[in-house]
């Protein structure tokens, strides 16, 4: 079975020696000694200035909204994983839907300012696919309009934009440390911030709002990453770069043999340097891709629709619609990439797409 992604495993004995540390300290979650370790090294890995890492790549969203757009209507994009809408909803924000360019798939810059109404109070986009948004653009609406600005930046572990992390832009950015992800820690995630204002404003409330154990700054939850999940963190982080190698190696493979006169590819932003998070290819028509997923899977490869439907469809919302997105998700789908694909496995995804697609 070839399955969309598969899951890093460190070698064991990297995560056994992690977790024998944890037995000789005794100390399972709270600021552990392991945690303070892999934030250290993420800092210096990313190049950023301030992260808070979390027990997943929610609840970062969540204490942003909380603690920025404080109930108002936030500006959003209908193409990322329903996480991204989900966390505004929760926080009894409303979530106000702006169409997606063509190319980058991200928010479009141009139709935000014509959606900002007196309720608005921040944008929460999403970097989809470790594509950057229009970060500067956005930024200059931000200012002109005094907005807040969020990036859901779950898919960007390693992504820089213009020499520095992409995790540097926005008044918060969040990432997911989850299972599936480029870099994991089973579970987790962490909000990235520019100073120390604001990671006192995010830290509190990830910690139940404590400033000292017995004085309270103000409303909390508890979203601390635990020594188990550090342990894993610690243990993938040294690999990095040979999945990043990895992973670059069978985007260059799929970008070089697949037919792009019927496919379209996903255009990366100038100045970028990705991190081959995903391989999403666009199908001329919704029937092209439903006839490829089967025929895919009559192989045993299973791609996914990242991400369908497009948000603004979501049950709970009533909103307005946004028809690239629509009809783009419609149209998307991720092809598999994980570290330990094979190249005669690829060959063998890219010649049943080649048949599908020339059927009609
Ligand atoms: C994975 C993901 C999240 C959620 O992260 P978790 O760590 O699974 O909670 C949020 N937004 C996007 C765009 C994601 O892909």
């Amino acid at each position: 079975m070839i399955p969309v992604t598969k899951s890093f495993f460190p070698p064991i004995e990297d995560y056994q020696k992690q977790v024998q540390r944890i037995w000789d300290n005794q100390w399972l979650t709270n600021n552990g000694a392991l945690l303070q370790e892999l934030q250290e090294k993420l800092v210096a890995h990313l190049g950023v200035k301030h992260i808070i890492p979390m027990t997943n790549g929610t609840l970062p969203l969540h204490i942003a909204l909380k603690a920025l757009a404080k109930g108002g209507e936030v500006i959003t994009t209908p193409f990322s994983y329903v996480a991204t809408t989900a966390s505004i909803v929760w926080e009894q924000c409303t979530p106000v839907f702006v169409d997606i360019h063509p190319e980058y798939l991200t928010i479009d810059e141009t139709k935000i300012e014509a959606a900002i109404t007196k309720q608005t109070t921040a944008i929460l986009a999403t970097h989809v696919y470790g594509n950057p948004c229009d970060v500067e653009a956005i930024e200059n609406i931000a200012t002109k309009y005094d907005l807040k600005v969020i990036y859901d930046a779950a898919h960007c572990f390693g992504v820089r934009y213009k020499g520095q992390s992409i995790f540097n832009y926005g008044d918060v950015s969040t990432c997911s440390f989850h299972a599936t992800k480029l870099f994991h820690t089973g579970e987790g995630g962490a909000a990235f911030v520019q100073d120390e204002a604001m990671k006192h404003e995010i830290f509190f409330r990830h910690n139940f709002g404590h400033d000292e154990p017995t004085a309270y700054h103000g409303l909390g939850t508890n979203a601390k990453m635990s020594e188990l999940q550090a342990a894993m963190g610690l243990s993938v982080l040294p690999y990095m770069d040979n999945i990043l190698e990895a992973r670059k190696t069978i985007v260059d493979y799929y970008d070089a043999h697949l037919d792009f006169s019927k496919l379209q590819k996903l255009k990366i932003r100038p100045e970028t340097q990705w991190n081959y998070s995903y391989y999403p290819v666009i199908f001329p028509t919704e029937t092209d891709l439903l006839n490829a997923i089967d025929r895919l899977n009559a192989a045993d490869v299973f791609p996914r629709r990242y991400f369908y439907p497009s948000l603004e469809a979501l049950p709970y919302i009533d909103s307005n619609q946004c028809p690239i997105a629509k009809d783009l998700a419609s149209r998307v789908l991720c092809l598999p990439l994980y570290v330990g694909l094979k190249e005669k496995e690829i060959i063998h995804i890219i010649s049943i797409l080649g048949e599908t697609l020339y059927v009609f």
